[in-house]
């Protein structure tokens, strides 16, 4: 079984970031440590750091006295920061520089009086963060389709804004449609992520040259859903899953070229152990 194996496959930058943040906490502190909410969008990354004595907490309800509190990678609401902060709690910010930014590039648009709309999944913790820095007024929508659905009114200043690892694809035919729907360039902050970018179209580069593809992550990790769609979408075979064990082999024995790749919160190591099982098969 001959496997290609994509170059991107695996932690980006504040992913790995946030866990070397959250490891120096471990080593170098005896204080209880939580994160809040998961760090990362990992089940097997989340397990690790349980056993090493991390909670993961739920809200700032759960912070318990002299706990040190470090937040998740893709950044937190600003009222729920204020309360963090309020609990008494010390306060590590793992969040990614990325999402860092788009919270940032929000809060001064807004603050030229501008309204967010927002090209994202209105559940994932990443744009809750980020719709609180837009104020009143901001929409969010998870598609092309979505976005023709919203009430958008000719006296309102928009500005539009993307979830750091959404599809640039179809990030562009959204800019594209709303010039033309309103009759006017509006101001575009170009906040979808370069590493989201680049796995995405690795992935399309390689589902072109094999007859199936695996890819492994988070089953709640968008970035890693998003790979599997755009390899699905090149025709190919295409399986998601977040563990060696959960491959359909009898499936997979049957072709003779399989590329792999993860997302951006996959440790080595589940990718290696996949890759090592279909090299065997
Ligand atoms: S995918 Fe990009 S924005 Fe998201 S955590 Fe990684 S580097 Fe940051």
């Amino acid at each position: 079984m001959k496997i290609i194996r994509a170059r991107t496959a695996g932690f980006c930058m504040g992913v790995s970031l946030a866990l070397r943040k959250l490891d120096r906490e471990v080593t170098e502190n005896n204080a209880p440590i939580a994160t809040l909410g998961p760090i990362i969008h990992n089940p097997q990354v989340m397990a690790h750091y349980e056993e090493r004595g991390v909670r993961c907490l739920r809200d700032t309800t759960q912070v318990a006295p002299g706990q040190r509190v470090v937040i998740r990678a893709h950044g937190i609401p600003v009222a729920e920061e204020t309360a963090l902060k309020a609990t008494g709690a010390s306060v590590v910010d793992a969040t990614c520089p990325k999402v860092k930014r788009a919270q940032l590039g929000i809060a001064e648009e807004r603050g030229r009086g501008s309204t967010l709309l927002l090209f994202g999944e209105a559940d994932h913790p990443e744009v809750r963060g980020l719709l609180s820095y837009a104020g009143e007024g901001a929409m969010v929508f998870g598609s092309l389709d979505e976005l023709k659905r919203l009430p958008l009114r000719d006296d309102v200043d928009y500005f539009l804004a993307a979830q750091t690892t959404q599809d640039r694809a179809g990030f562009e035919d959204v800019v594209a449609w709303l010039r033309q729907r309103l009759g006017r360039d509006i101001p575009v902050l170009q906040t979808i992520c370069d590493a989201t970018r680049k796995r995405q179209q690795e992935a399309v580069d390689i589902a072109r040259r094999v007859q199936a593809m695996v890819v492994v992550g988070g089953f709640d990790s968008g970035n890693t859903r998003r790979l599997a769609d755009v390899a699905r979408a090149q025709g190919v075979f295409t399986v998601h899953v977040e563990t060696v064990d959960q491959l359909p082999v009898d499936e997979l024995r049957k072709k003779s070229v399989i590329g792999l790749t993860a997302g951006a919160s996959t440790p080595k190591s589940l990718i290696d152990a996949v890759q090592r099982f279909l090299e065997s098969l």
